[in-house]
């Protein structure tokens, strides 16, 4: 079904009685050529560009609860390509190339938003690290435009410029950066792939993997067992338990991550902003709300749902940063659960097992990833090589040692970010 203004007019006109479901609710079949573990955006991203880029259209993805119930609804929707390192910079940047035409790609409004994200900076230390981090952007073919206390005064005149403790001493401005509705990727995706035949089963959570002599032949469910030639893992913060019923360890931790919305408000933040001396984040949805968000919690939990230490310390970087917020009133905020990897990068990769592929360690930053995440994985089950844009997300690098992309300079250790 294509939308246009014309047919929201004419449904508007005769009671929106014309509509119909935009994807299929099949029962599973007894055999695929690919299983996609994982009805988040990576996951129905991977089916999608599967039919679309290789003409495999046998394929399922198989989701626990109801497609886009995970962190695909629950993040704060914002897209950038102002990675630092290779690896991570030549994939986000390719991300948001398909960012940029996805709408006409899937036919449905994702309300991608290039509104410019500005990256704070209050030291010396710190304008040197972001003049490097935009020189990185700009040899990658991205944009970048280092601002002065003026230049962002003049962007963002809401913030504190008076408070001596974290003084603003100017902005990276990524002029493409900005934001998507975040729920509306996951149904265009969906809606999509289902138009290319790919099943979509909601409420099939999948309980074992089935491995013999090294090679996957198929998935437990609770819906019955599903053979298949190849299986995806692409559950974002269950991906260890997940890979533990294929008898594999990975490296990936399980944290909440936790964001806030205030009531509708009239425009008054045009920008993505993101303090720079403390973990805090803010833009402006269309529906008028504030959308921020701040840092992890540390301790491991399987919970989707926040706590009030993180609250307060969120809240805490919020007035620092702009003390007008505190007139606003939080109306909802929730949880959901990271897969952190130990240096903040990701793993689009094959397993030990043959056949069967991992796609995970997306971290606080796996909605801007979504495009160019699913073109990766659906390119390695199709050809059996990586993607050249994820060339380096490899699985082994924990193992090993070598090729680690430690982004935020922390270390190469979980409990480090
Ligand atoms: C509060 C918050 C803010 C964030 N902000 C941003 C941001 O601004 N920008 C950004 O780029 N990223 C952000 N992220 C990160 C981003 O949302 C995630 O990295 C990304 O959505 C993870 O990939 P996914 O969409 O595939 O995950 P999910 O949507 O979590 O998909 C995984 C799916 O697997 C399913 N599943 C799990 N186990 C099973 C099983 N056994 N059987 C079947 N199905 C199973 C789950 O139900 C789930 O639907 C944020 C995340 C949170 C929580």
């Amino acid at each position: 079904m294509g939308y246009s203004g014309f047919r929201v007019f004419w449904e508007g006109l005769t009671g929106n009685r014309g509509w119909r479901p935009v994807w299929r609710e099949p029962e599973p079949k007894a055999r695929y050529k690919v299983l996609v573990i994982g009805g988040g955006g990576h996951g129905l991203s991977t089916a999608y560009y599967l039919a679309r880029n290789h003409g495999i259209t046998d394929v399922a993805v198989l989701e626990k609860g109801w497609l886009g119930s995970g962190n695909i609804g629950r993040n704060t929707t914002i897209v950038r390509a102002n990675y630092f390192l290779p690896g991570n910079s030549e994939f986000y940047s390719h991300s948001l190339k398909l960012w940029e035409g996805l709408e006409g790609e899937l036919g449905y409004n994702v309300m991608h938003s290039q509104r410019g994200l500005i990256n704070l900076f209050h030291s010396d230390g710190q304008r040197d690290a972001f003049v490097r981090r935009g020189n990185a952007m700009a040899a990658q073919g991205d944009d970048a435009v280092l601002l002065d206390r003026e230049g962002v005064r003049g962007l963002l005149p809401y913030l504190d410029f008076e408070q001596a403790r974290f003084p603003i001493h100017g902005g990276l401005l990524h002029p493409r950066g900005g934001t998507a509705r975040h729920d509306a990727v996951a149904w265009g995706y969906a809606r999509a792939a289902d138009a290319r035949g790919v099943d979509l089963i909601q409420n099939c959570g999948v309980t074992g993997i089935r491995v013999e002599n090294g090679r996957v032949r198929g998935v437990e469910t609770t819906r019955g067992p599903i053979e298949a030639e190849s299986v995806a893992i692409v559950v974002a913060g269950r991906t260890s338990q997940v890979a533990a019923m294929a008898g594999l360890r990975v490296p990936i931790e399980s944290h909440v991550l936790q964001a806030f919305v205030t009531e509708g408000l009239k425009p008054v933040i045009d920008h993505v902003v993101s303090f720079g001396m403390g973990h805090f984040y803010i833009s402006q949805s269309d529906k008028g709300g504030l959308v921020f968000g701040g840092d992890l919690d540390f301790h491991p939990s399987y919970a989707q749902r926040g706590n009030l230490p993180m609250a307060e310390h969120v809240m805490e970087a919020a007035m620092t940063l702009m003390p007008v917020i505190g007139r606003a009133k939080v109306v909802r905020s929730w949880g959901g659960i990271m897969d952190m990897s130990p240096d903040g990068s990701p793993v689009i990769d094959r397993t030990d097992v043959e056949g069967l592929f991992l796609n995970c360690g997306w971290n606080y930053g796996g909605f801007k990833a979504v495009p160019a995440s699913g073109w990766a994985l659906a390119h390695l089950i199709a050809t059996g090589a990586p993607h050249e844009s994820a060339a380096r997300f490899r699985l082994d690098r924990f193992r090993t040692g070598r090729g680690l992309m430690d982004e935020e300079g922390t270390g190469a250790q979980h409990h480090l970010h």
